[in-house]
């Protein structure tokens, strides 16, 4: 295998490269390997897919690349003898090469990063791209013999395994990147380098001879081309490439549709109904539908009869031929209609009208025979703001006077505004004795590892008549009338009973941040409740963080330092909300002793679709990690502005629906324990 026999007349023979088919060879290495690596980055992100099939797919892929870039490469080496190929050997050589490719791609992919698993990962790899090579060189057939330098052949192993695990160890430290393409296609260089320098260097290692001797005529020269095989090698890589990209298509298309439509009536849902109206222009009017006591039908004949209702209304709305308009499902028993009309809301109201009235007509389901009750609120906007569209909406929806006999009502300021707020301030009490609050939980999580760094606690009311009101509507409230301080003690001492029930339960919530209004920041009252709260439920002040804004920093400056140097050396974490939003001096950055920075969700919504938008959130994600602060970005929703967040930074906390929505204190734990699981799998 290794000496060359001793015989008169043995003639050694010398082949040729054809330029073309060894550049084409080393595209076809490297795009596999691009291929692979995309596939790879879709195992680590929400997909409709398990993570096996990306790695499996991955491997196929990189597997069949080395495959076909060894036979590209032999068909461009030219001998002046005729050859084929064994079929059995030729298709056992790709078996090395798709396993050594998954069994790299498990090391490459782990959580754990480091050397050992890419020393692992390249050793194999190598070893892989070198067992399809010798099995693929054993598969020729021909009229002459060879042998092996063994030195260059040792170089060609120890070349394959080097380059395999530099490419892997970049691959697998620079995950992260991997968003960025220029990191992307070095990688996939390397790595058909690997491949392809392997292969070359064991050509050099062969050399073949003959003991009947042949003329070197260049032109009897037999390539040692395998049309058939090329083209199968060629349909071979198109066919993978199809299928992975239709993957991808088909994930990304039901990503979209689990997020932003309804499975019931396959309407849009809340999220898109916020995304368009925070995208549309112009004047427009706004509907919303409430169908009263959905529960208590839920509750007398069960769940299914409750979605026959919702999607009976759901069909109903649809049929409106009202043009230019858009349904959504916003909550569990709500409608949204959005007409895009500058004549005022009239045709909306009519049409709502007409719609209520057929809804009016007993339904019959199950035998059973019922009016659902519910009301319609519409209100109209002549300029481009939403929110106050959405807000007169939900206020006529709010009010005391609302009753659920198919009416359609419109906003008026006089009557919805002023008595909604004062009801509000005046319920409160009664919602903090009858339990009307609660908190719901929003982890922050470090995307590189995917673990929970801490949660949020946000504020939820369940308004026994208003239903669900949002703390948008009323924190400013309670604010406005100083009712919050109340409320904010109330929020710490569920927040640190919360706290010490997780600890004796072993929950990682890591930490947990509590939101504090303006004005209360300085009160003395507020440093003695955290300290009484703490001390009674026994737990350390490591586990609670105090989120304060800018604004109310920028009020009182002075006083703030000294409030938050306060609650620095009790130990209390001090994040600075919504930073970036309010108007306000970054020279008070430098003296404010806090821990952590939040950088507001308005810098994060039009990235990375808008340059200008990425353009400033870089500057301040830049500033704020100069700061050596803990950063916390809020409302990121998207992998793309993960991929963005994480080529700025290296270690952000990423708090948004992408990761979770706030949670029950129950839902939590859930959700923690399932993650958990898929992590491990
Ligand atoms: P915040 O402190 O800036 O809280 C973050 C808000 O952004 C929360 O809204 C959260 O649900 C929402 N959010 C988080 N990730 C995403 C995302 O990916 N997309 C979108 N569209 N939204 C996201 P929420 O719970 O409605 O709270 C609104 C505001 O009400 C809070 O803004 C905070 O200022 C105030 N608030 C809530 N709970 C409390 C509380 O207990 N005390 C005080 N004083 N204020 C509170
Ligand atoms: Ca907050
Ligand atoms: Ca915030």
């Amino acid at each position: 295998m290794f000496t060359l026999p001793e015989s008169e007349g043995l003639q050694v023979l010398y082949g040729d490269y054809s330029v073309v088919m060894v550049l084409l060879s080393i595209v076809i290495a490297c795009c596999a390997s691009y291929t692979a690596l995309s596939m790879n980055q879709r195992m680590q992100q929400n997909s409709f897919f398990h993570k096996s099939f990306w790695l499996v797919l991955a491997s196929v892929a990189m597997g069949l690349g080395i495959w076909s870039m060894h036979f590209i490469g032999m068909s461009a080496f030219m001998l002046p003898v005729s050859m084929s190929y064994d079929l059995f050997l030729t298709i056992v050589s790709v078996f090395p090469a798709v396993f050594a490719s998954y069994l790299a791609f498990y090391f490459a992919n782990r959580k754990k990063k480091g050397h050992l698993p890419s020393i692992m990962a390249g050793l194999i790899m190598g070893v892989g791209i070198s067992g399809m090579h010798y099995i693929g060189m054993a598969a020729m057939e021909m009229d002459v013999e060879y042998v092996y330098k063994p030195w260059i052949l040792l170089a060609s192993v120890v070349i394959a395994v080097v380059v395999s695990y530099v490419a892997l160890f970049i691959f697998s430290t620079l995950q992260k990147y991997m968003g960025n393409q220029w990191i992307k296609v070095l990688t996939s260089v390397l790595m058909g380098l690997a491949i392809t320098s392997m292969h070359y260097t064991g050509m050099a290692a062969v050399v073949f001879y003959t003991d009947n001797p042949i003329e070197h005529d260049l032109h009897g020269m037999h390539r040692m081309d395998m049309p058939l095989l090329v083209i199968v090698v060629t349909i071979g890589i198109f066919v993978l490439l199809a299928v992975s990209s239709l993957a991808g298509l088909l994930d990304r298309y039901v990503d979209y549709r689990l997020h932003h439509f309804d499975a019931l009536t396959l309407l849009p849902n809340q999220r898109q109904f916020e995304q368009d109206l925070k995208n549309t222009r112009g004047t427009g009017s706004l509907a919303i539908i409430h169908l009263h006591d959905l529960e208590k039908w839920i509750g007398a004949y069960g769940y299914s009869f409750g979605d026959q209702v919702i999607k009976h209304a759901g069909d109903v709305l649809a049929g409106l031929k009202m043009n230019p308009s858009k349904i959504y499902r916003i909550e569990g028993n709500r409608f949204a209609v959005f007409h895009a009309d500058e004549r005022g809301s009239n045709v909306l109201k009519a049409c709502m009208e007409r719609v209520l009235a057929e809804l009016k007509q007993p339904l019959l389901i199950d035998d059973y025979s019922v009016v659902i009750e519910m009301v319609c609120a519409v209100s109209h906007s002549d300029n481009s703001d939403r929110n106050r569209l959405l807000s007169n909406t939900m206020a006529v929806l709010q009010h005391s006077s609302i009753r659920y006999q198919h009416e359609v009502i419109e906003y008026d300021p006089s009557i919805h505004t002023y008595s909604f707020k004062k009801q509000i301030v005046q319920d409160i009490h009664l919602a903090i004795e009858s339990n009307e609050l609660f908190l719901v939980y929003q982890p922050k999580v470090w995307p590189e590892t995917r673990n929970v760094t801490g949660v949020e606690a946000l504020l939820r009311w369940d308004h026994p008549i208003h239903g669900l009101i949002s703390p948008g509507v009323f924190i400013p409230m309670l604010e406005e009338s100083g009712k919050i301080f109340e409320v904010t003690d109330w929020v710490i001492a569920n927040v640190c009973r919360q706290v010490s029930r997780w600890l004796e339960e072993d929950v990682a919530f890591e930490q947990v941040s509590i939101n504090i209004p303006g004005p209360y920041v300085t009160s003395s009252r507020l440093l003695s409740v955290l300290k009484e709260q703490l001390e009674k439920h026994e737990i350390d002040s490591r586990y609670i963080e105090l989120e304060i804004t800018e604004t109310s920093v920028i009020h009182d400056i002075e006083n703030a330092i000294t409030a938050v140097g306060r609650f620095r050396e009790m130990g209390l974490s001090v994040a600075l909300d919504d930073f970036g939003t309010g108007l306000s001096s970054l020279s008070y950055l430098r003296k404010i002793p806090i821990s952590t920075i939040k950088i507001d969700k308005t810098f994060v919504d039009g990235v990375p679709l808008s340059d200008k938008d990425s353009a400033l959130l870089r500057a301040i994600i830049t500033l704020c990690s100069s700061l050596k602060l803990k950063v916390v970005i809020e409302g990121v929703e998207s992998q793309e502005q993960i991929d963005f967040i994480a080529s700025i930074i290296e270690t952000p906390h990423i708090q948004g629906y992408y990761f979770s929505p706030p949670l029950r204190e129950g839902d939590f734990a859930h959700w923690l324990k399932e993650r958990e699981l898929v992590e491990n799998v």
